[in-house]
């Protein structure tokens, strides 16, 4: 990628010779009306919600944390005391569903009882599960029987059948024995370090699978039907395999009064069950995009809706460090607050206004693919554009990218049209290409909706998605300016009578 230095070289080039351009004068088209709500955009108090949302405390608002549910709130609140609408069917939430996976450690357990006694094992300290996709709601319950090293022999001689095969680790792949157990139609398998074990403790071995579980995973949630997770992953087919410390192995043999090392097939005498779960319920989590309504004033244009689009989310700490995301995307969440403002002070366009702020940008445009999946907007109205606005705060003063430019025939459109004509008035005086972003923030899913899209993005830097991406390195005079660029633009797509 060229750096913005050589950009701007380059399109300096580009320009045609100075003797042969005409002076340009520009016009301001903009209505004393609305020349008054621009002049409610203060720098300084988007400076102000910017580092509110990228400080430290909100954990640098991964898809789902604590730190994006109080942006949440943050900008609900905001929207409320403006006099927005709710822009969702019950408030001003849309939900939507993910699939998470972590384990529930105070409420996964194995409890044992038999030979008169009775006692209980830890996750995480007597016992180990090998992969995050073992993590899972389950609970299975059997005798117990000792069944040597796990091989096929040995479970084949032992009659697991409908039991806990319990065998020691003598270096097999657990996966291996795992495959054996189930073959040999045991109802699950305990594997535990034995006296041919030479490998690490197993608290030790599987520390960063614990992690990995405590830590867990989201996703988009799968379809029912989908072929992923299905072969030896998924929970409808998981085979329960725990890994059991050294001593509280050898602590149920002793209450089984076996010896240290049992013969093939002995009956331990005990029953055991071991309880998984998942945090939440089933490992099903809803998230929110935040959505306010601006409804419009003109009796047949107000069905139409422009949407304001901007991602709230950002990508969490990594390796301890917050990433604050202030830039990306706190400039675009900000300047959509400020927007939010300015209308309140203008009143209605004739089009209605929604902002959606997204979730789950950065995990995959999830926040604006559920919206465009499954959309939402009051009875009547339906979408007629959506403007987006991602990473606008840093990089030259006067540098602001559009995609789609004139370049992606098929998709330019009046907004970009528009954009071009007005962002001189606010500093920009020549709009450059975003086209080879056009697939990577959410208009692109918003475009699904049939409706022209249009991106502003000042282009990445530095400290694109490092944890150096902080409030103190952006440019609040321009996202000013972007802020007051986005009011011209609606003012102007106003006065057309379609959008296209
Ligand atoms: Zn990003």
């Amino acid at each position: 990628m060229l750096t913005p230095i050589a950009l701007l070289v380059a399109s300096a080039l580009s320009l045609p010779a100075p003797i042969a351009a005409p002076p340009r004068v520009l016009v301001d088209p903009t209505s004393p009306r609305m020349l008054t709500a621009l002049e409610t955009v203060k720098a300084d108090e988007i400076k102000s919600d910017v580092y509110f949302i990228a400080s430290d405390q909100m954990g640098g608002r991964d898809t789902p944390s604590d730190g994006l549910r109080v942006t949440a709130r943050f900008l609900r609140s905001r929207l409320e005391r403006l006099g927005w609408k709710p822009g969702a069917k019950d408030g001003y939430f849309y939900e939507y569903p993910l699939e998470q996976r972590v384990i529930d450690e105070n409420a996964s357990r194995i409890d044992w009882e038999g030979k008169g006694a009775s006692g209980q094992l830890r996750f995480g300290t007597d016992y180990f599960l090998s992969t995050l996709f073992d993590v899972s709601d389950l609970s299975v319950s059997g005798p117990v029987v000792f069944a040597g090293e796990g091989s096929k022999e040995d479970l084949g001689s032992a009659r697991v059948e409908g039991k806990w095969a319990l065998v020691f680790d003598a270096g097999t792949e657990v996966r291996e024995l795992s495959r054996n157990a189930r073959r040999a139609k045991a109802k699950g398998l305990i594997v535990a370090p034995g006296p041919n074990y030479k490998g690490d403790d197993y608290p030790k071995r599987f520390a960063p699978a614990l992690e990995r579980q405590r830590k867990g995973s989201v996703a988009w949630p799968s379809k029912p039907g989908a072929k992923a997770d299905e072969e030896d992953r998924g929970p409808r087919d998981l085979f329960p395999m725990v890994l059991m410390t050294r001593s509280a192995a050898e602590s149920l043999l002793e209450v089984a009064k076996k010896p240290a090392t049992p013969a093939k097939g002995a009956d331990l005498g005990i029953t055991l069950t071991e309880t998984r779960k998942l945090v939440g319920d089933g490992g099903k989590i809803a998230v929110e995009n935040v959505c306010g309504f601006w409804p419009g004033s003109d009796p047949v244009l107000a069905k139409e809706c422009v949407i304001l689009s901007a991602h709230y989310d950002h990508i969490g700490i990594i390796k301890g460090e917050v990433h604050n995301g202030a830039d990306d995307n706190g400039s675009g969440t900000s300047t959509m607050l400020a927007v939010a403002e300015a209308l309140q002070e203008f009143g209605p366009l004739k089009r209605s206004v929604m902002i959606i702020w997204v979730s789950g940008e950065e995990k995959g445009l999830w926040g604006s693919k559920a919206f465009s999946e499954n959309p939402w907007f009051p009875e009547g109205v339906k979408p007629v554009a959506d403007i987006n606005i991602d990473m606008v705060g840093r990089n030259a003063p006067d540098k602001l990218l559009v995609t789609p430019t004139r370049e992606k025939t098929k998709e330019y459109n009046d907004l970009v049209k528009m954009a071009e004509k007005l962002a001189p008035l606010e500093g920009f005086p020549k709009l450059g290409s975003a086209d080879q972003y056009y697939e990577r923030s959410d208009h692109y899913m918003f475009a699904k909706l049939g409706i022209p899209v249009m991106f502003l993005f000042s282009d990445v830097h530095e400290d694109y998605h490092r944890a150096g991406d902080d409030p103190e390195k952006l440019d609040y005079d321009k996202v000013h300016r972007v802020a007051r660029l986005v009011l011209r633009i609606l003012d102007g797509l106003d006065e057309q009578a379609s959008l296209k």
